[in-house]
Formats: C-alpha cells, sequence, structure tokens
C-alpha cells in the first residue's frame, strides 16, 4: 500500500517536471550551444512556427559545394516582398566556415526578435514593421562541419568551401573598375556589374547565390559577421595602388562608413574600449574599434566592396572576437554583449533620407532614377560620387550623416529635379522623407519598367542561373512546415 503510493507520488512528480519542461520549451526553447547544420535550420523552422505571421524561411537558389541548402529567415510585416519606402537589411555569417560566432548570435537575434515582439516590445515592434529584415545564419555550412569535425581549433581549417576556394575572395573584383573609372574621370560610380568584362576566378556556388540574392533584394544595408579579431571594419578593403597595407581606401561615403561602424562597435562593450588588448597587435581601441579595410590588409574580391559597387547597398565586415570557434559555454554572454550592437546597427538602414520618385503627371513611380548627392554643410559644396538608384515601386534610400545636402535626381526623358535637404538622423526614427516628382521633357514618357539592377550582359557572363527568379521559398507558413522538416 505504501509502496503504491510512493509510486504514485513519484509518477506525478516526475509528470510535473515533465509538463513544466515542456512548458519552458514552448515559451523559450533556444538554447546556447553549437548548432549544426540539421539544428540550423531547425531553429529558424522553429521561429518562424512561433512568428509566422512575421516570419519566413526561404533558401537561396543554389546550395553549398556539399548540396546544404542556405537559409535565410526574412521579419517583415509583409513577409516575402518588399514594401515601398521599407528599407531592407541584412546579415550573413559563417562565410568562413571557421568562424562561428556570428552563426550561433544570428540564430538568437531571430530568436529573440520573435519573442520580443510576441511580447510587444515597442522598440522591436516598430524596427520590424518600418525594416525588412534577412538573418542568413551561414553562408558556408561544409567549411563550418569540415571546423567542427576536426575540433574547431584550427586557424584556417574549414575557413574556405569544399572546393578549398576563400569565398570573402570570389566576389567579382570591381573596385578595380572603380578605381579605372576615378583615374579616367568617369561619372560610372555605381551598379559596376554591367563593367564587368572578366572573372579573375570561377564563381563559386555558394558566392553566386549571394550574388544572386544581392541583385534582386534592394539591400540598403548590411553586415558580414566574421571572427578573429574584434572591429568594424569597413570599404574599401582594396587599395587603389596595389599595396598589400597601410594605405587608406576611401569610398566616396568614407563619412557614411565611418559613422556606420561606430555604430557597431560604440554599442559593444570591449570593440571600442580604449584599454582592451588588441588580438594580435591591433591598434583597433585606439581608432573606436574601427578600421577601413585596405588600411588594415588589401584584399581583391570580397563581399563588402561588392555590394557597396553593385547595387545600392552598403556593408560593413564585422569582426567579433579574437577566437574563432569560442567553446558553448561563451555564447550566451556573447550575445549578451552583442545584443544591442546587432539591434542598433539595423536601424542605420533608417539613416539619411528615402523617398518616391514619380512621374509628376501621371503620378507613375520611376524607378532607376539616379540620386546623386552633394554634401554643402561647409563652405564648399562636396560632390558624393557614388550615385544610389530608386527601385521597383520608385522608392530610394540614401544613407547620410548629419548635415546639409544638394539633392538632385536625374532620368532620360526627365527635368532633373534638385532639393536641398538638412538631415539630423534623430535616434531610432524613420529616415527623413524626401520625394521627387519628375517632369517629362517633350511630354512622352520613357517606360520605366524595367528591372533596375539586372544586365544581360552580366547574367550570360555569370551563367543562366542567375536569371531564375526570387530565391526559393522552401516552405512557408502556418502550415507548411511538416513534422520532421528535413534539409
Ligand atoms: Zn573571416
Amino acid at each position: 500500500m505504501f509502496n503504491v503510493r510512493m509510486e504514485g507520488f513519484r509518477f506525478s512528480s516526475q509528470l510535473f517536471i515533465w509538463l513544466i519542461a515542456v512548458c519552458i520549451g514552448v515559451s523559450s526553447g533556444f538554447e546556447f550551444k553549437h548548432h549544426d547544420n540539421q539544428e540550423l535550420f531547425n531553429v529558424l523552422r522553429d521561429v518562424n512556427i512561433k512568428c509566422k505571421n512575421i516570419t519566413r524561411v526561404y533558401a537561396l537558389n543554389e546550395g553549398s559545394v556539399l548540396g546544404i541548402p542556405l537559409y535565410v529567415i526574412e521579419f517583415s510585416t509583409k513577409p516575402g516582398r518588399h514594401e515601398v519606402l521599407k528599407p531592407e537589411f541584412k546579415y550573413i555569417a559563417n562565410m568562413h566556415g571557421n568562424e562561428v560566432l556570428g552563426r550561433e548570435l544570428l540564430l538568437k537575434l531571430a530568436d529573440y526578435l520573435c519573442d520580443e515582439y510576441r511580447t510587444g516590445n515597442p522598440h522591436i515592434k516598430e524596427l520590424i514593421e518600418t525594416t525588412r529584415i534577412h538573418l542568413m545564419p551561414s553562408m558556408n555550412p561544409d567549411g563550418w562541419q569540415l571546423a567542427t569535425d576536426t575540433g574547431g581549433h584550427d586557424y584556417l581549417i574549414g575557413r574556405t568551401n569544399n572546393n578549398s576556394v576563400d569565398l570573402n575572395r570570389n566576389f567579382p573584383d570591381l573596385d578595380r573598375i572603380v578605381f579605372d573609372n576615378e583615374y579616367e574621370n568617369s561619372d560610372k560610380n555605381n551598379h559596376l556589374l554591367e563593367q564587368l568584362t572578366k572573372l579573375n576566378d570561377p564563381l563559386q556556388p555558394e558566392t553566386r547565390a549571394v550574388i544572386r540574392l544581392i541583385m534582386q533584394i534592394p539591400f540598403v544595408l548590411s553586415a558580414n559577421l566574421h571572427g578573429g579579431d574584434l572591429v568594424a571594419n569597413y570599404p574599401y578593403d582594396e587599395s587603389r595602388s596595389g599595396s598589400q597595407s597601410n594605405e587608406y581606401a576611401a569610398t566616396p561615403d568614407d563619412e557614411t562608413f565611418r559613422h556606420l561602424a561606430l555604430a557597431y562597435s560604440s554599442r559593444h562593450p570591449d570593440m571600442a574600449s580604449q584599454h582592451r588588448k588588441g588580438c594580435v597587435d591591433s591598434q583597433f581601441a585606439k581608432q573606436g574599434g574601427i578600421t577601413n579595410g585596405a588600411q588594415w590588409y588589401s584584399l581583391q574580391g570580397g563581399m563588402q566592396d561588392f555590394n557597396y559597387l553593385s547595387s545600392n547597398d552598403f556593408e560593413l565586415t564585422l569582426e567579433l572576437g579574437c577566437e574563432k570557434y569560442p567553446p558553448p559555454e561563451d555564447l550566451q554572454l556573447e550575445w549578451e554583449r552583442n545584443k544591442e550592437a546587432l539591434i542598433n546597427y539595423i536601424w542605420q538602414s533608417h539613416i539619411g533620407i528615402k523617398g518616391v520618385v514619380y512621374d509628376a503627371k501621371t503620378k507613375q513611380p520611376i524607378s532607376n532614377a539616379i540620386i546623386h548627392v552633394a554634401n554643402v554643410t561647409g563652405v564648399e559644396s562636396i560632390d558624393i560620387k557614388h550615385d544610389i538608384t530608386s527601385v521597383y515601386g520608385g522608392d530610394y534610400y540614401r544613407l547620410l550623416t548629419p548635415g546639409t545636402y544638394k539633392v538632385t535626381v536625374y532620368k532620360d526623358g526627365y527635368v532633373p529635379h534638385t532639393k536641398l535637404v538638412t538631415v539630423t538622423n534623430p535616434s531610432f526614427t524613420q529616415a527623413l522623407r524626401v520625394d521627387f516628382p519628375l517632369k517629362a521633357t517633350h511630354g512622352h514618357h520613357h517606360n520605366n519598367h524595367k528591372h533596375p539592377f539586372h544586365s544581360s550582359k552580366v547574367i550570360i557572363l555569370f551563367n543562366r542561373k542567375l536569371r531564375t527568379n526570387m530565391p526559393r521559398v522552401i516552405e512557408i507558413g502556418p502550415h507548411g512546415w511538416r513534422k520532421g522538416s528535413q534539409f
């Protein structure tokens, strides 16, 4: 009798513990650990199930060399499409397979954004309501597997993809084109893929897939998460002279890029600290935790400069810590240390100005118009020789630091339109809206429905697969996930 009652008690207490475990599991299933490639997918799937109205999981058209899909989770109030006047942002991590902190940070960030949105955190709600955010935890799942299988301690093993190619040297070298254009005083300073006539190396599948993503979604701001040092690195990564290091390669947007880099480093507890030790012998702490890429060391074929020179996107390379493969027990602390910086950086997609370019008479949006800016804050007017273009809905986004600017919009068949604007960038608010109605020159209108980015020459050069449509959605929606979904 006594025994039976004890059994009953033991059973119900076990049931109770199990029930608690289930409840905790449902409300906060995220575990700080190194998630393998299947678990990475499972985290994204679980977030998608939990936050079905504001997320979408998709895979790029091509996977890794070994066939592992490259997954992205998107946060938006209208997942799956670009909305006029809503800036697009992306984080890509683990491009070097043995640099794994960014991968785990992005998984946690996805979980965090979802949970905070659900519990009504006003700051996160506002961010998701005003920004379309894409998170790609791993660009190199094959390298991650190799690094992990070999213990994760080597400085190089697992860095490259499975064809032994460093993906951050595999992008088309558009720096060389823009430097030649500068030298020849050519005005062509943006969307330079159409000027590319040869590739130094064949593109890897991971590179091709990401190029397609960059061409298809009109990103405004992004960062590429690495490890091995602690610094926010900004363009250009390639020196003008060919010098290996110590040559500052400023872009026309140097002021904006320095601001963006500081927006990350200054929100990190150590990155900008004057007192910290460098990882090797670096001087980054004295520079506020930021560096120009080529000043540090010059590289060709990086993803950061490719984004800036092939599209409207501004990208940084964030080095998140001295250790490339930190032990799992460090991950939670690293998340706490990077959380505010990661979110503050996404907010930077709202600095400067944005607006719609449209036909003054028909009110139709005009895509592919050129937005040229001169900084007139000081005594003399300084042209920023990097134009951006309006996208599908005639909308444009021009990241700028505080100051006064003369903004001119050009489009064939229309009279150029200039406005003087003062940018102040109050924190955590949307960009100042400045629209541009354009008057046609001869009363007839050109058709502006051409895709703002595609250039047939380039597509033939890379291969036909570049032409294929939006990144493939694997499964979406509340009922899209089958039990035990595999990658
Ligand atoms: Zn790296």
